[in-house]
C-alpha cells in the first residue's frame, strides 16, 4: 500500500483490519476498567453426556474458549450449559462465535438467543473451523508446539475435543480480524513479521471452575455488584464496584487500569480457595499496618499505565508513539517496586514475579526513555518521537530542515541586495512550496532569472533553479527523517514484542498489587476489618454495615449482626482475642447451635433487603480478598451465592414475572449445597397471598433440609442427606412464616427489624397503631433483633408515602371489617394460637408435609360457621327429615352473612 497523499488517481484500497465488538484493541474504543473479550462456544453433543454412568445425572457441558484480544489472555473451560450465560457475563464477553449450521431447520443454538438479550453480539462462523482436527492444527501452528498436552488439552475425550474445537475456532477468528493482510506487511521489518502479529496471545489456559465462588448473573444483578437494578445500565453508581472505583485516591480506588479490571474480576468471581483468600487478606493486613509502604507503592503504581493492553497493541503492530513512551515509563517502575517490597513476607510472591522480569524489562525501558522525548506526538506521521543526538542519520536530516529558515532569510537578503528589490520576500506554504514574492508594483522590475509561478491579486510569485534545488533537498530530508523515525520506532516495537510474556507477567503482578493496595486503602479509610475464614459453613458478622450505604452516608448506616450455621468449635475459638464471643452482645443466638436459616420480618422500608444484601456482600468481599465493613466476621468458605428477589414488574419487563421468580428459585433449590449462601427477598410475592405464602413455606422447609417429596436431582439429594441446609436469609412480609421457628427448633431463627411507634397525641408508646386514633407515627430503626414482627404497618407506610388521609381512614375501616374473618395480627405466639381464637377444626385439614407434624399455616383464617355446623352433622344416624332440616338450617346460616 502506498501513502494516500502520494497516490496519483485512485488510491489503491485493501481491508487492513476488521473491527468487531469482541476484538477491539484501540484505546479510544475500549473501556479502560472493563474487560473486553470474545468467546467461542461448542455445545455438547447429546450422546456425549450419557456415556459414563457417573455423569448420568450431570448437566450437558458446554466448551467455552474466551480470549481478550487487547491483553492476549486466552482461557478454555467446560461448564454446565445453564451456567454459560453467567460465565459470559462475568468475563465481560462482548461477542460470541458459534458454528453455523448447514441445516437451516436445525434448532437454534439456545445460547445465542440469551446472549443477544444480554447485548452480546453473536457471530456465526463456518462449521469447519470448529472441527477438532483443523483446530488442533491451527493451535499447534500458532503456538509452535507439536502437541497440545502442555496446555492441558491432550486426550480424545469429548470434553477435551470440544475445548480444542472452541479454542481453534476462536484463534482463527482472531487471526482473520487482527492480523495484517499480505499487502499490509509491505514496509514492516522482517523481525516483526516472523513473530506473527498475534504474538501476544498466550497459549490457552484450561480452567477449572471449582476454584471460584460462583455468583450467577441474576445474583450479581440483585446484589448490585456491577450495575444497579434500576439505575443507568452504563453507570456503576451505587454498586459494590463503585465503593472502590468512585472513591478518591488512597481511599479504595485502584491506580492502574489493570488493577481496576482485576478488582472487578475478584468481585464478580471471588476465590473459593481458603489459602488464596488468606494470602490476599495477609497482604491487605500488611498494607493496612505499614502506611509508609502503602504510600510508597501507591506513588509508584500511579505512574504505571495500561501495559497489558499496550503490550497487545505492540504485538498487533498498532502501537502509537505514546504507547511506547507510556510503556517505558511504566516498566521503569519495576525496579523501585521490587526494592520497596523487600522484607515484606506477605507480598513476597508478587516481588518474586517482579524480580523475575526486572532484568529484561529495565533495559528496554531505559532505552526507550533515553531515545524518545517525554511528550511524544500522537502519531508517527508527524515525526518528533526521537530525541536529537540519538541517531546520526536522523540528526543529519533534521539539521537540514532546521537550517532551512536560516538559509531562506540569507537567500532573501542576497536577492534583495542583488536586484535592489527591497520588498522581495522568500516564503513557503504547503500548497505552493517555496517561492519568491514581489508586490504587483515591483513585478515589472523582476529580473529574468526569476521564473513566474503564480499570479495573486496584488503580487506575483516566482521561483529560481537554486530555490528548487533547495526545496528538493529539504523535502527529501523531511521524508528521510520520518522514514528513519519509523525504522527506529519499529525496531523498538519489535524489541518490546519479543518481551511480550514478560510485559504480561509485569502487568499481572502490578494488577494484583494494585488491587490489594486498593483493598487496604478502603480498609483503613472506612475501618474495615480482616474477616476470619473457616472451612465450616458458618457466618458470623458482628456490627456489619452495608458497604454501599456506608460509603454514601458514612456514619448513618445502622450496623447489624448476623449469625448463621454452627461450627461446633465456638468454645475452642474463644481464647482468640478477636473472637466473636468477646465482641458478642447478650443477644447472641446460642453458643454453638445456631440455625442456618433466618427469617427476617418487618414493615416495608424497615431495612430487610438492605440487611440481607449486606450479609451477602460482606461474604463476597471476604472471598474476594478484601477486608469487610464489620467489627468482626467469621466467614465459612462458600461455594455459591444465590440471591433472588420476589417478582417485581419493573425488573422483569415483558416477562411473566412470577414465572421468572419461580424459575430462579427452582435453580436455587436444585443447586444450593450446605456450603452455599442463599438470600431470598420476598420470594412468593408474585402470586396470590395464599399461593405465595404456601410456596414460601415449602421453600423454607426445603432449604432447612426437610422436605416431604423426594427429588431426583443429585445435589438436592445431597442437601437432603446433610443435617444442615445452606446458610439462608429469607426476608418476607408473610409474618405467618415465623411460626416455623417453633416447628423446626434449631433450624430456623426469627429476626425482625425494630420499629418504634409514637402516637402523635402523646399517649406514649403503643404496639398496635391501627386500632387507635389513626395518628400514630412509626420510626424505622433499621436494627435487626431476634424474634418476630407482629404486624405489617402497611397503613403507616402508606401514610408516610403520602396516600391521602381519607384513603387511610377508609382503609382502616376496611381492615377492621376484614378482621372479622381473620384473627388479629396481634396474636401470633403459639400460646395464643392454642387459645379460643383459633378453632382447632380448620388446622387439621391442612396436610402436614411430614407425618405427625401438624401444619397450622392458615390457622388465623376463621371458617364460615356453616362449615363448622356441616362438619358436626352425623349423617349415619339421621333420618331423611332430620337431614332436610339440617340442610335448611345451613342454608339459613349462609343468608345471615
Ligand atoms: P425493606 O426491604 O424492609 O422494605 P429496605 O432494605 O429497602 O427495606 O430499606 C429501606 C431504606 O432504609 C433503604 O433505602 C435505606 O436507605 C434505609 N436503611 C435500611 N437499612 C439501613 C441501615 N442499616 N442503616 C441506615 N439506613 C438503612
Ligand atoms: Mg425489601
Amino acid at each position: 500500500l502506498i501513502d494516500a497523499s502520494q497516490a496519483k488517481g485512485l488510491v489503491p484500497r485493501a481491508v487492513t483490519r476488521v473491527i468487531t465488538p469482541g476484538t477491539l484493541v484501540d484505546e479510544s474504543l475500549l473501556e479502560g476498567d472493563a474487560p473486553s473479550a470474545v468467546a467461542a462456544v461448542v455445545p455438547s453433543e447429546p450422546h456425549q453426556t450419557s456415556r459414563s454412568a457417573t455423569t448420568a445425572h450431570a448437566e450437558p457441558q458446554t466448551a467455552l474458549a474466551i480470549a481478550d484480544a487487547s491483553t492476549g489472555d486466552f482461557a478454555v473451560l467446560s461448564i454446565a450449559q445453564s451456567a454459560v450465560i453467567d460465565e459470559l457475563a462475568r468475563r465481560g464477553v462482548r461477542e460470541v462465535l458459534f458454528a453455523e449450521s448447514a441445516d437451516s431447520k436445525a434448532a437454534p443454538n439456545p445460547i445465542t438467543g440469551t446472549a443477544r438479550s444480554l447485548n452480546i453480539a453473536t457471530t456465526p462462523r463456518p462449521a469447519w473451523q470448529f472441527r477438532p482436527q483443523e483446530s488442533k492444527e491451527a493451535l499447534t501452528q500458532q503456538f509452535n508446539v507439536s502437541t497440545l498436552a502442555g496446555f492441558g488439552l491432550s486426550g480424545t475425550d469429548p470434553a477435551t475435543t470440544s475445548l480444542i474445537a472452541a479454542a481453534g475456532a476462536l484463534l482463527r477468528y482472531l487471526q482473520e480480524t487482527q492480523t495484517l493482510s499480505a499487502q499490509d506487511k509491505v514496509g514492516i521489518p522482517d523481525g516483526l513479521l516472523t513473530r506473527g502479529s498475534l504474538s501476544h496471545l498466550r497459549p490457552p489456559r484450561r480452567e477449572e471452575s471449582k476454584g471460584t465462588l460462583v455468583v450467577d448473573a441474576v445474583s450479581l444483578r440483585s446484589l448490585e455488584v456491577e450495575r444497579t437494578l434500576r439505575g443507568d445500565a452504563n453507570s456503576t453508581e451505587g454498586t459494590l464496584l463503585s465503593v472502590f472505583t468512585q472513591a478518591g485516591a488512597g481511599k479504595g480506588a485502584c491506580r492502574t487500569p489493570m488493577g481496576r479490571r482485576l478488582l472487578r474480576e475478584w468481585l464478580v468471581a471471588p476465590s473459593r480457595e481458603i489459602t488464596e483468600i488468606e494470602l490476599r487478606h495477609a497482604a491487605v493486613a500488611t498494607l493496612v499496618e505499614d502506611r509508609r509502604l502503602a504510600d510508597q507503592l501507591g506513588g509508584l503504581l500511579a505512574n504505571i499505565q495500561d501495559v497489558a493492553r499496550i503490550g497487545g497493541r505492540i504485538a498487533l503492530s498498532r502501537a502509537t508513539p505514546r504507547d511506547i513512551a507510556a510503556l517505558a515509563a511504566s516498566l521503569s517502575q519495576c525496579k523501585e517496586l521490587t526494592e520497596s517490597l523487600t522484607n515484606t513476607p506477605a507480598l513476597a510472591a508478587i516481588r518474586a514475579d517482579l524480580v523475575a522480569v526486572a532484568t529484561k524489562l529495565s533495559p528496554i525501558a531505559a532505552d526507550i526513555l533515553r531515545l524518545c522525548v517525554e511528550a511524544p506526538p500522537a502519531h508517527l506521521r508527524e515525526g518528533g518521537l526521537f530525541r536529537d543526538g540519538v541517531d546520526p542519520s536522523l540528526d543529519e536530516a533534521r539539521l537540514l530542515q532546521r537550517d532551512a529558515g536560516a538559509w531562506l532569510s540569507d537567500y532573501q537578503t542576497r536577492l534583495i541586495a542583488q536586484h535592489s528589490l527591497p520588498n522581495l520576500k522568500v516564503g513557503y506554504n504547503k500548497v505552493a512550496g517555496y517561492f519568491i514574492e514581489l508586490p504587483e508594483a515591483q513585478a515589472r522590475n523582476a529580473p529574468p532569472e526569476l521564473k513566474r509561478m503564480q499570479t495573486l491579486r496584488n503580487a506575483e510569485r516566482y521561483t529560481t533553479p537554486e530555490l528548487r534545488e533547495f526545496e528538493h533537498k529539504v523535502t527529501t530530508a523531511e521524508s528521510r527523517a520520518l522514514e528513519r523515525e519509523k525504522e527506529l520506532f519499529l525496531d523498538l516495537c519489535s524489541r518490546c514484542a519479543a518481551l511480550t510474556p514478560d510485559i504480561h507477567a509485569f502487568a499481572s503482578a502490578v494488577a494484583r498489587l494494585d488491587t490489594l493496595l486498593a483493598f487496604a486503602d478502603k480498609a483503613r479509610h472506612r475501618a474495615w476489618t480482616r474477616p476470619h475464614m473457616t472451612a465450616e459453613p458458618v457466618l458470623r458478622i458482628r456490627q456489619g454495615r452495608h458497604p454501599v450505604l456506608d460509603e454514601a452516608l458514612p456514619g448513618t448506616c445502622v450496623p447489624n449482626d448476623c449469625e448463621l450455621g454452627s461450627d461446633g468449635v465456638t468454645e475452642r475459638r474463644s481464647d482468640r482475642n478477636r473472637t466473636f464471643e468477646a465482641a458478642s452482645s447478650s443477644q447472641s443466638l446460642g453458643p454453638s447451635i445456631t440455625p442456618s436459616l433466618a427469617l427476617i420480618t418487618g414493615p416495608n422500608m424497615a431495612g430487610k433487603s438492605t440487611y440481607i444484601r449486606q450479609v451477602a456482600l460482606i461474604t463476597l468481599l471476604a472471598h474476594a480478598g478484601s477486608f469487610v465493613p464489620a467489627d468482626a466476621a467469621d466467614i465459612g468458605i462458600t461455594d455459591r451465592v444465590f440471591t433472588r428477589i420476589g417478582a417485581d414488574d419493573a425488573l422483569h419487563a415483558g416477562q411473566s414475572t412470577f414465572m421468572v421468580e419461580m424459575i430462579e428459585t427452582a435453580n436455587i433449590l436444585h443447586h444450593a449445597t450446605p456450603h452455599s449462601l442463599v438470600v431470598l427477598d420476598e420470594v412468593g410475592r408474585g402470586t396470590s397471598t395464599l399461593d405465595g405464602l404456601s410456596l414460601a413455606w415449602g421453600i423454607v422447609e426445603h432449604l432447612t433440609g426437610k422436605s416431604a417429596e423426594a427429588g431426583s436431582h443429585p445435589s438436592t439429594q445431597a442437601l437432603r442427606r446433610s443435617s444442615t441446609g445452606p446458610r439462608t436469609l429469607f426476608a418476607t412480609h408473610y409474618h405467618e412464616l415465623t411460626d416455623l421457628e417453633d416447628r423446626m427448633p434449631g433450624k430456623v431463627a426469627n429476626l425482625h427489624v425494630a420499629v418504634r411507634e409514637w402516637p402523635a397525641g402523646g399517649k406514649g408508646k403503643t404496639r398496635d397503631g391501627a386500632d387507635h386514633d389513626g395518628h400514630s407515627e412509626i420510626v424505622f430503626l433499621h436494627r435487626i433483633l431476634p424474634g418476630r414482627t407482629d404486624q405489617s404497618y402497611g397503613l403507616h407506610v402508606a401514610r408516610l408515602a403520602g396516600i391521602p388521609a381519607g384513603v387511610i381512614t377508609r382503609a382502616r375501616e376496611v381492615l377492621a371489617s376484614l378482621a372479622v374473618h381473620h384473627v388479629g395480627d396481634t396474636a401470633p405466639t403459639p400460646a395464643a394460637a392454642n387459645g379460643k381464637a383459633r378453632r382447632k377444626a380448620d388446622t387439621s385439614r391442612i396436610p402436614a408435609p411430614v407425618a405427625g407434624d401438624q401444619l397450622a399455616l392458615f390457622k388465623e383464617y376463621v371458617p364460615h360457621p356453616a362449615v363448622e355446623a356441616l362438619r358436626e352433622v352425623k349423617l349415619d344416624s339421621m333420618t331423611p327429615m332430620q337431614a332436610f332440616d339440617a340442610l335448611r338450617r345451613l342454608h339459613e346460616m349462609t343468608e345471615d352473612t
